[in-house]
């Protein structure tokens, strides 16, 4: 088993995607810790607090994992942790070019850190948090996608706002 990883993101909201990146890094890692951005200027539409609690929630049971938030640069985070890992998820080739510029600049920020990268199971390959709200606020069933209690998250969520 190695050492502790750090898995950083937005989580807006956890989805069975993200799930199965964390099952896979829980077989590798005797710490997975899942670091959740506050990251304001993305305007999640839900709380950082929300977002933790439905991961939490959706990881209970997994040995080893653990969900915090943050705020500021993912790399500090990494070393106030003593984790020497980032893992990121990789989907099609279109998160690459953004997923590969981050890791290169978390990597100047600090040499340290190694970035890794897990696919998904290939159902998942195409899932995205902002697809699957641009989904459920148009009426869509997206419980294959999410936990239940997510999929009931987001419509009370996409009401009250009435998001678009
Ligand atoms: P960020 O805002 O940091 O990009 P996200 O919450 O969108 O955070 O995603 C966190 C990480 O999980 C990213 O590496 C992203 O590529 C990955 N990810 C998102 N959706 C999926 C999915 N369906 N399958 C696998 N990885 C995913």
């Amino acid at each position: 088993m190695c050492q502790a990883a750090i898995y950083p993101g937005t989580f807006d909201p956890v989805t069975n995607g993200h799930i199965d990146i964390i099952k896979r890094a829980q077989e590798i890692f005797s710490e997975v810790i899942v670091a959740v951005a506050h990251n304001p200027h993305k305007k999640p539409l839900f709380s950082v607090k929300e977002r933790a609690g439905f991961l939490k929630k959706a990881t209970a049971g997994l040995k080893g994992v653990e969900v915090v938030d943050f705020d500021g640069l993912v790399v500090d985070f990494a070393r106030k942790h003593k984790a020497k890992v980032l893992i990121r998820g990789l989907r099609m080739l279109s998160d690459f070019e953004y997923e590969f510029q981050m890791a290169l600049t978390n990597r100047k920020f600090a040499s340290d850190v190694e970035t890794i990268f897990l696919m998904p199971h290939e159902s998942y390959s195409y899932l995205s948090a902002k697809l699957l709200k641009e989904a459920v606020s148009l009426g869509a069933d997206v419980s294959c996608f999410v936990p239940d209690f997510v999929q009931k998250a987001l419509k009370e969520k996409l009401r009250e706002k009435k998001w678009k």
